[in-house]
C-alpha cells in the first residue's frame, strides 16, 4: 500500500531527477523537514537515468566552477550518509588543446582556478601519454589536469541524494504524477496528484525534460529546450583490460569530444555542430526510461576525428550507441529561484550537466529559501536574468546555438548570432548605417562600437585586443575633447507612485533618499549586508499634484538586472500604498557627454541649463529637441553630461534633433565599449562584474553612499554596520596594468609576492589615458597607493601597480562643471 500524501508541506519539489532529489538532500541538511518531493514514475524517470556520468568543474562562469566542485566533493558524504553507492571513480581528467586559441583559453581557466581553490595545472603531453597510453600525443599542444574530475553512476547519484533526504526526514513519492498546480488567495500552492492534494507554501518546478509542460500548469512559460545528444560505449580494449589503472577522462575541446573509460572499453560522446532539438513542441508525457533513435550520421566526422586522437578507438568495436535528450537553456546554464512575477513559484531547469551541477543547485536554492539569500552570487544562474523577450522560440534557437557551441571558446568580445534583433529601438537601423557593431543585452540589441563603413562592421572574436582597439579610442577621444552621443535604452527604469513610496523606498534603499528634482546613487542591500544592485534614485514632483505625498520615484538600474530587481520590490512591497512597475521598455534615449555637451543641450532646449541653473545630478521633466523628456544632469563618463530619456515613440526625433544640433561642436556617436573605457578611467565599477552580490558596499568601495544614520531601518543597515565597524578584509582597487597587447576581461588571477591573493572583476584599456586597467578585489592591507602585483593573463604574469585615484579627473571637477 502507498504512504498517504501529507495535507501541507513548507517545500513541494516536482520532480525525481537528480536536480530535484539534490534540492530534497539540501533542505533537509539544512533542517527543513516538511519537504516533500513528487515524482509522476520512478526516480531518474527523465534525462538523469542515461546520463554518461563524467564530471568535471570547468564553466563558463566562475561561481558554476566553484559549485561543480562542491558537488564534486559531497559525493563521498553523500553515500555515506544514504548507504546508497555513487559509483564514484576518481580518475582525474585531462582537458586537451590542438590549437594556441585554445591553449590560450585553458591558460585563463587555470588562472581562474587559483583563486576558487580548484587544484587544476598543466601537465607535459609525455605525462598525458603515461596516465593515458591511447591517448595519441602528437595531435596536441598542450593538457590541462583537473585531479577532481572523473565519473559517477547516475542512477547512484540520484537515489543517493534522495535516500540521504529521507534518513535527514524529508520525504519523497514515486507514481505521483502532477496534474494541477493552483495558486490560492493567500499565495500557497496546491499541488494536485492522482492520490491526493499537497498544500505547499513554496513549489519548485524541477521536472527536467518536462519543465516546460510543469510551468504550464502554472501559466509560466520557461525558455528551455530538449536537445538530442550521441555517446557510445566500446567493446573491450585489449590495453584498458591489461592496464593496472583505470584511465583518466577527458575534453577534447577542438575534436568536440569527451571520453571516459567505462568497464574495459571507452566510452565516447561529442556535441556535434548541427544541433538537433528534440520535441519542440512540447516533451510527450508518456515518454519515460526510453532511448532514441541513434543516428551516427550525425556525428560521424567526429568520431573521424577520435579515431586519429584515440587510434585504439578506430580497432575496438562498438558495442552500446546512446541516443538520449536532455534539456539545456538559452546560455547553456541553469535557470533557478524564484520566478519574477510569481509568488512562491521556484524553479531549478535547464540544468544540463546534472551530475556536475545539481549538488550547487540544491545547495543554492536551499539556502536562498532557508537563509533568503545563497552564499555566493548565483546570477549566472538566476532564471531572473531572461524575461519576457525568452520566448519558446528563442529557448529552442538559443539552446541549439548553445548545445552546438558547447565545446567552443567563449570569446569575452563575441556576440552570439541565433535570436538576434529580438528588442530592437527606434533608432536601430540609423546607427546600423551610421557603422554600429551591435550587441544584446537582457534581449535588446545595443550599440557596441561604430566601425568606419558598415562593411567593416564586424569584431574578431579574439582574447587579445581586436579590430575594434583604434576605434573605440576616437570615440573615447570625441567624448573627452568634444562631445559624444550613445543611446540609453540598455538601462532598467523602476516607478514608485503612491502616498507610501517614500517610506517604502527608504527602507529598501541604503543612501538617502533626494530631495525633489534630484538624483542620488543608492547601494541596494541584502539583509546579510551583500549588494543586490547599484541604483541611482530620482525624486520627481507627480503630474497629478504638488504634495510631497504625490512625488514620484524613478530607480535607474542594470537593464540586465531589471527582472531580478523586480521580483526583489515585488516581494517586498505592502499591501497597499506603494504601486511599482518595471518601467524599462517605457524609457529609451541618448546621452550626450563632453565639453561641449551643454553647447549642445542649450540649442535644442528653453530650459535654463546654466552649471547654477541646472546642477550636477538635477533631473527634471522638459522639453528637449521638441520632444517630451526627462533630463537628468549625469554622465557615466567622468565628464559633463546629460541622459535625456523620452518615450520610445519620441527616440527617432530626439536623435534627429542632437545629430542637427552637434554640427560644428565635434559631435560623435559612441558604444558600450568606449562608455567602459571611459568609466575605467575614472575607476568606476559595474552591476554583474566588479558590484554584485558576492561582495559588501564596504568591501566594493560604496560605503560613502549607505546613509547608515539615517532614520529608516533599512535592509542590511546592521550588516553594513557591523561590517564598518570591524572592516573588510578585502577591497575593490584599481590597478594600472603593463602590458601592450592584451587587456585583463574578468575573473584573472591577481599575484603578490608569488601567491594568488585576488582576482580581477572587469577591466580593460583606458583610451584617453593610454593605460591597461584592471578592477579587482585585493586584500585590504594590500590596498596600497603604489603596491605592486601581478596579474596572469594567457599564462604570463604582467606587473600591476595600485593607484588610489582615478585615472582621469581626480578632483571629480569635470563631471561638476
Ligand atoms: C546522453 C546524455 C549524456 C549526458 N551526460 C552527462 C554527463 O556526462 N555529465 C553530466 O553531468 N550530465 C550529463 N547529462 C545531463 C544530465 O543527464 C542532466 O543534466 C540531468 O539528468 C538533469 O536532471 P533533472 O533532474 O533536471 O531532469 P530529469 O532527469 O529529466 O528529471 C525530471 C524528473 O521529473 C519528473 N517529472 C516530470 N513531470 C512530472 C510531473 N508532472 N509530476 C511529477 N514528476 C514529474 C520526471 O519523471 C523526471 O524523473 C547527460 C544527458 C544525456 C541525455
Amino acid at each position: 500500500m502507498k504512504t498517504p500524501l501529507p495535507s501541507h508541506a513548507r517545500v513541494v519539489i516536482i520532480g525525481g531527477g537528480v536536480v530535484g532529489c539534490s534540492i530534497l538532500f539540501h533542505l533537509a541538511k539544512m533542517g527543513w523537514k516538511e519537504v516533500v518531493l513528487l515524482e509522476r514514475a520512478e526516480l531518474t524517470s527523465g534525462s538523469s537515468w542515461h546520463a554518461a556520468g563524467q564530471i568535471h568543474t570547468i564553466s563558463s562562469d566562475p561561481n558554476i566552477s566553484k559549485l561543480q566542485g562542491y558537488t564534486i566533493g559531497l559525493y563521498p558524504e553523500l553515500e555515506k550518509l544514504s548507504g546508497q553507492s555513487v559509483g564514484h571513480h576518481h580518475t582525474g581528467g585531462f582537458y586537451l588543446a590542438s590549437s594556441p586559441e585554445r591553449l590560450d583559453y585553458l591558460k585563463q581557466e587555470r588562472s581562474k582556478a587559483r583563486y576558487m581553490g580548484l587544484d587544476q595545472e598543466f601537465v607535459s603531453l609525455q605525462e598525458v601519454a603515461q596516465m593515458h597510453p591511447l591517448i595519441e600525443p602528437k595531435h596536441y599542444l598542450g593538457a590541462l589536469y583537473d585531479p577532481l574530475d572523473g565519473h559517477i553512476d547516475p542512477s547512484g547519484v540520484t537515489h543517493a541524494y534522495a535516500k540521504a533526504a529521507k534518513v535527514l526526514g524529508a520525504h519523497y513519492y514515486c507514481r505521483t504524477p502532477v496534474i494541477e498546480t493552483r495558486q490560492r488567495a493567500d499565495g500557497n500552492w496546491a499541488v494536485v496528484t492522482p492520490e491526493g492534494v499537497i498544500n505547499t507554501d513554496l513549489l519548485i518546478n524541477a521536472a527536467g525534460l518536462w519543465a516546460r509542460e510543469v510551468g504550464h500548469l502554472a501559466g509560466v512559460d520557461l525558455p528551455v529546450q530538449p536537445m538530442e545528444h550521441h555517446y557510445l560505449i566500446t567493446e573491450t580494449i585489449a590495453e584498458i583490460e591489461r592496464a593496472t589503472q583505470e584511465l583518466p577522462c577527458g575534453i577534447d575541446y577542438d575534436a568536440n569530444l569527451y571520453f571516459r573509460q567505462e568497464q574495459n572499453g571507452l566510452l565516447l560522446g561529442t556535441y556535434e555542430p548541427n544541433a538537433t532539438p528534440w520535441k519542440v513542441a512540447g516533451t510527450p508525457p508518456e515518454f519515460g526510461h526510453e532511448l532514441l533513435q541513434p543516428d551516427l550520421d550525425r556525428v560521424s566526422a567526429r568520431l573521424d576525428l577520435a579515431f586519429e586522437r584515440i587510434p585504439a578507438l578506430a580497432r575496438a568495436g562498438i558495442k552500446n550507441v546512446v541516443n538520449g535528450p536532455f534539456t539545456f537553456g538559452p546560455d547553456g546554464n541553469p535557470m533557478i529561484g524564484p520566478v519574477p512575477g510569481m509568488k512562491n513559484y521556484w524553479v531549478a531547469v535547464g540544468v544540463m550537466a546534472g551530475f556536475c551541477q545539481a549538488g550547487g543547485v540544491g545547495l543554492c536554492i536551499a539556502e536562498w529559501i532557508i537563509e533568503g539569500e545563497p552564499s555566493v552570487d548565483v546570477w549566472a544562474m538566476d532564471i531572473a536574468r531572461f524575461g519576457e523577450f525568452a520566448t519558446h522560440e528563442y529557448g529552442t534557437s538559443k539552446s541549439a546555438e548553445n548545445y552546438a557551441r558547447r565545446f567552443q571558446i567563449s570569446y569575452p568580445n563575441e556576440e552570439l548570432p541565433a535570436s538576434r534583433r529580438q528588442k530592437t529601438t527606434a533608432l536601430y537601423d540609423r546607427l546600423v548605417r551610421a557603422g554600429a557593431v551591435m550587441g544584446v543585452g537582457h534581449g535588446l540589441e545595443h550599440v557596441l562600437w561604430y566601425a568606419d563603413s558598415p562593411q567593416n562592421a564586424h569584431e574578431t572574436p579574439t582574447l587579445r585586443r581586436s579590430n575594434a582597439f583604434e576605434l573605440v579610442a576616437t570615440e573615447v577621444r570625441a567624448v573627452r575633447e568634444k562631445v559624444g552621443a550613445v543611446e540609453i535604452a540598455n538601462f532598467a527604469q523602476h516607478e514608485f507612485t503612491g502616498p507610501g513610496a517614500a517610506a517604502f523606498l527608504d527602507k529598501m534603499l541604503a543612501a538617502k533618499l533626494p530631495a525633489r528634482g534630484r538624483l542620488a546613487l543608492t547601494p541596494l542591500l541584502t539583509p546579510k549586508g551583500k549588494l543586490y544592485g547599484d541604483l541611482s534614485v530620482a525624486r520627481l514632483s507627480n503630474h497629478a499634484g504638488n504634495h510631497a505625498d504625490d512625488d514620484a520615484y524613478l530607480l535607474f538600474g542594470s537593464g540586465a538586472a531589471q527582472e531580478m530587481h523586480r521580483r526583489w520590490f515585488e516581494a517586498h512591497l505592502p499591501a497597499a500604498g506603494v504601486h511599482y512597475r518595471n518601467a524599462s521598455d517605457a524609457y529609451h534615449g541618448i546621452a550626450i557627454s563632453g565639453p561641449n555637451a551643454r553647447e549642445l543641450l542649450s540649442r535644442i532646449t528653453r530650459e535654463q541649463v546654466s552649471a547654477e541653473k541646472f546642477r550636477f545630478c538635477d533631473i527634471r521633466r522638459a522639453t528637449v529637441g521638441d520632444i517630451p523628456a526627462l533630463l537628468a544632469r549625469v554622465s557615466f563618463s567622468g565628464e559633463l553630461g546629460y541622459e535625456i530619456y523620452c518615450a520610445p515613440p519620441y527616440q527617432l526625433k530626439l536623435f534627429e534633433s542632437i545629430s542637427a544640433a552637434g554640427e560644428g561642436l565635434g559631435l560623435k556617436l559612441y558604444g558600450a565599449r568606449a562608455m567602459m573605457s571611459l568609466r575605467l578611467e575614472k575607476s568606476w565599477g559595474v552591476w554583474t562584474l566588479d558590484y554584485r552580490s558576492d561582495f559588501t558596499a564596504v568591501e566594493a568601495g560604496l560605503a560613502r553612499f549607505v546613509a547608515d544614520n539615517k532614520p529608516a531601518d533599512f535592509i542590511g543597515r546592521a550588516a553594513f554596520r557591523k561590517q564598518k565597524r570591524s572592516g573588510a578584509s578585502r577591497q575593490l582597487v584599481t590597478l594600472v596594468v603593463d602590458t601592450d597587447d592584451i587587456d585583463v576581461s574578468r575573473d584573472e588571477a591577481i599575484f603578490h609576492n608569488g601567491a594568488c591573493v585576488g582576482f580581477v572583476t572587469s577591466g580593460g584599456y583606458a583610451h584617453y589615458c593610454e593605460k591597461s586597467v584592471a578592477l579587482g578585489y585585493v586584500p585590504t592591507e594590500l590596498a596600497i597607493h603604489g603596491q605592486e602585483f601581478e596579474i596572469e593573463m594567457l599564462g604570463a604574469l604582467h606587473p600591476a601597480k595600485l593607484i588610489t585615484q582615478p585615472l582621469y579627473n581626480p578632483l571629480g571637477d569635470k563631471i561638476r562643471s
